[in-house]
C-alpha cells in the first residue's frame, strides 16, 4: 500500500471524531478490497476494525479479535511494547513508518510482516487511534533455511575456501532479495573488493574504494552489522555512497580476523529493500564468522604452502620448489624452442667464514648473497637454495654468452659489495658456478648434473670463476 493511500484512509478515518465512531461499513468498503491486512486499533491498542486480507493472514475472524489489543497478533509481547512505545501511543509524534517484525497466526504458525504503522490523528494533532497495514516478508522459516545452507556449503568438503565463499555470497544475496555482495578488505582508508559477485556483472576483485565513500564506514563505526533499506529515504541520503553509486539498500558486517579488524562483508542494490529485522542482523554476525573463519583457513593454508617452498634464511625458493620451478621452464623452454641457462653456484670458503667470523655471520653472507643475486636477475630469472651455501641460478630464454656475462656480473657485484659485520669487520665473497643450457630433449637430472659438474671444474681451476658445462657431460 502506497504512503498516500494510508494518508487518505487516515484522513478519511479521522474526519468524523474518534476511530471507534467509525462506522465499520465506511471501514470496510475502504479496505476490504486491499490485498494487505489492516489492522485499526483504538487508543488502547484494542482492535476495532481488520479487513478480509487480515482474517486470512492472521487466521481468526473478525469478531475474535474486535476488542482484543493487539498483543495477540504479535510474536514476541517485547515487539508489542516496544512498538507501543516508538508509535503506538497517545504522544506519538512520528510519521507513517515501514518496519518489520515478528506475528503468530491463530494456529501458531509465525511470519514477519512488513508493516506500515502510524498513529490515527485528528486534524489538530490528537491521536485517537492506530492503523498497521500488513504484509508478509520474508519468513522466519526462510532464514533457518538459509542457516542450514550456511552449514551445507561450509562442511562440504569438496568445495575450495574461494568456492565456499563464492557459495555464500549468492545464497545471502538471494537471502535478502540484494543485487551486488563484497568481501572486503580495509586498510587505512582504502576499500578493497577481496571478493564479490554483482549480479549486474559491474564490479570485478581488487577494485579498491576511499573508504569514506562507502557505506562501510558506518559499519566500522558502529563495530556491529548495520543497514538501511531505503537510503534516499532516510538519513544518510547525504551519504556519498548514496550520491555515488545510488545504492538504495545495504546490510554490512565488520570482519575481523585474529582479533584485527580485516573488513567488511556487506550486500547491497540500487533497489530498496524490505526493512532488515532481528534476524538479518544476527545472520550477518554469522555470515562474518564464517567468512573469517574461511579466510583464515585459506591463509594458514598459503602459509603453509609458502613454509614448504621457501627457504627460512634466505627467502629464495628452497630445494625442493626450485627442481619444481626449474622443471616447468624446462617443458616451457621445449614447447617454445627458447633457450634456458643455468648457473649451479657454490660460495668459495665458506667453512672459513663460519670459522672466523661466527655462524651468525655465515648465516647473514647467506642472506646477503641472496638478496644480491636475485636483484641482479631479470624478471623472468629466478634463484634458489638448494644446499647449505649452493644456489641455482636460472635463466629463461638466455643462452651461454649472456648467462656467462650475467655470473661474471655477479662475481664483479660480489667483489664490490663487501658485507660489514658489526665487529667494524667486513667479509668480501666469491662463488664458482657451473653454467649449463638445456639441450634438445634433455632431462632436469642431466641439466643440472653438467652445471655442477662445471661448478667442480671452477672449484679445481682456483675458485671465483664461472665454467662452462659441454655436452655429453664434457666440461670444458
Ligand atoms: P668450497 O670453496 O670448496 O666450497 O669450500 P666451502 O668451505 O665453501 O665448502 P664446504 O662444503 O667445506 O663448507 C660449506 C660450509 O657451509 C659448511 C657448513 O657449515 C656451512 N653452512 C651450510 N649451511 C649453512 C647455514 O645455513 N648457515 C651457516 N652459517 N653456514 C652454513
Ligand atoms: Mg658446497
Ligand atoms: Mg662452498
Amino acid at each position: 500500500m502506497k504512503d498516500y493511500e494510508v494518508e487518505k484512509a487516515r484522513k478519511d478515518l479521522v474526519d468524523g471524531g474518534t476511530v471507534s465512531s467509525v462506522s465499520p461499513s465506511l471501514l470496510t468498503e475502504i479496505f476490504d478490497t486491499f490485498e494487505d491486512a489492516v489492522v485499526v486499533a483504538d487508543i488502547s491498542r484494542c482492535m476495532v476494525y481488520v479487513n478480509s486480507a487480515a482474517e486470512r493472514l492472521f487466521g481468526y475472524s473478525k469478531n475474535e479479535l474486535y476488542g482484543e489489543k493487539t498483543k495477540m497478533l504479535y510474536a514476541d509481547e517485547s515487539d508489542f511494547s516496544e512498538q507501543g512505545r516508538k508509535r503506538f501511543n497517545a504522544a506519538s509524534k512520528i510519521a507513517a513508518e515501514n518496519y518489520r517484525v515478528s506475528y503468530r497466526r491463530a494456529d501458531g504458525e509465525l511470519f514477519f510482516g512488513l508493516t506500515t504503522g502510524s498513529a490515527m490523528r485528528t486534524p489538530d494533532g490528537e491521536v485517537v487511534g492506530f492503523i498497521g497495514i500488513i504484509r508478509p516478508a520474508r519468513s522466519a522459516d526462510q532464514s533457518l533455511d538459509t542457516l542450514q545452507k550456511v552449514h551445507n556449503i561450509t562442511s562440504d568438503i569438496r568445495l575450495s575456501h574461494d568456492s565456499k565463499i563464492e557459495s555464500l555470497l549468492r545464497l545471502s544475496l538471494d537471502h535478502f532479495g540484494l543485487k551486488i555482495a563484497i568481501i572486503s578488505s580495509i586498510s587505512g582508508s582504502n576499500y578493497t573488493v577481496e571478493h564479490c559477485v554483482d549480479l549486474q556483472g559491474e564490479l570485478e576483485p581488487l577494485v579498491t574504494f576511499d573508504l569514506s565513500g562507502t557505506y562501510c564506514i558506518h559499519t566500522l563505526s558502529e563495530n556491529k552489522p548495520v543497514g538501511f533499506h531505503f537510503a534516499s529515504k532516510s538519513e544518510i541520503k547525504d551519504h556519498p555512497c548514496y550520491k555515488n553509486f545510488k545504492l538504495e539498500s545495504y546490510i554490512g558486517a565488520p570482519i575481523r580476523l585474529s582479533g584485527q579488524l580485516y573488513g567488511t562483508i556487506n550486500f547491497s542494490s540500487p533497489l530498496p529493500a524490505e526493512p532488515f529485522c532481528k534476524d538479518d542482523y544476527i545472520l550477518m554476525e554469522l555470515l562474518s564468522d564464517t567468512v573469517s573463519y574461511l579466510l583464515y583457513k585459506k591463509q594458514s593454508e598459503e602459509d603453509l604452502e609458502r613454509l614448504a617452498r621457501v627457504d627460512e634464511l634466505t627467502g629464495l625458493l628452497n630445494r625442493r620448489a626450485t627442481q619444481e620451478r626449474l622443471n616447468q621452464l624446462i617443458e616451457q623452454s621445449a614447447r617454445s624452442a627458447q633457450n634456458l641457462s643455468i648457473l649451479s653456484i657454490d660460495i668459495d670458503h665458506f667453512k672459513n667464514i663460519n670459522d672466523q667470523w661466527g655462524h651468525a655471520a655465515g648465516d647473514l653472507a647467506l642472506a646477503t648473497f641472496a638478496g644480491l643475486a636475485s636483484g641482479l636477475g631479470r624478471k623472468t630469472d629466478f634463484c634458489g637454495r638448494i644446499g647449505g651455501e649452493e644456489f641455482l641460478f636460472v635463466l629463461p630464454g638466455t643462452g651461454l654468452e649472456d648467462s656467462q656475462e650475467f655470473g661474471n656480473n655477479l662475481r664483479k657485484h660480489l667483489a664490490e659489495s663487501p658485507i660489514n659485520l658489526d665487529s667494524g669487520e667486513s667479509i668480501t665473497l666469491s662463488v664458482s658456478a657451473g653454467l649449463a643450457m638445456l639441450e634438445d630433449g634433455e632431462s632436469l637430472e642431466s641439466l643440472l648434473a653438467r652445471a655442477d659438474k662445471a661448478m667442480y671444474k671452477a672449484k679445481q681451476e682456483g675458485r671465483d670463476r664461472v665454467c662452462r658445462a659441454s655436452h655429453n657431460n664434457r666440461v670444458n
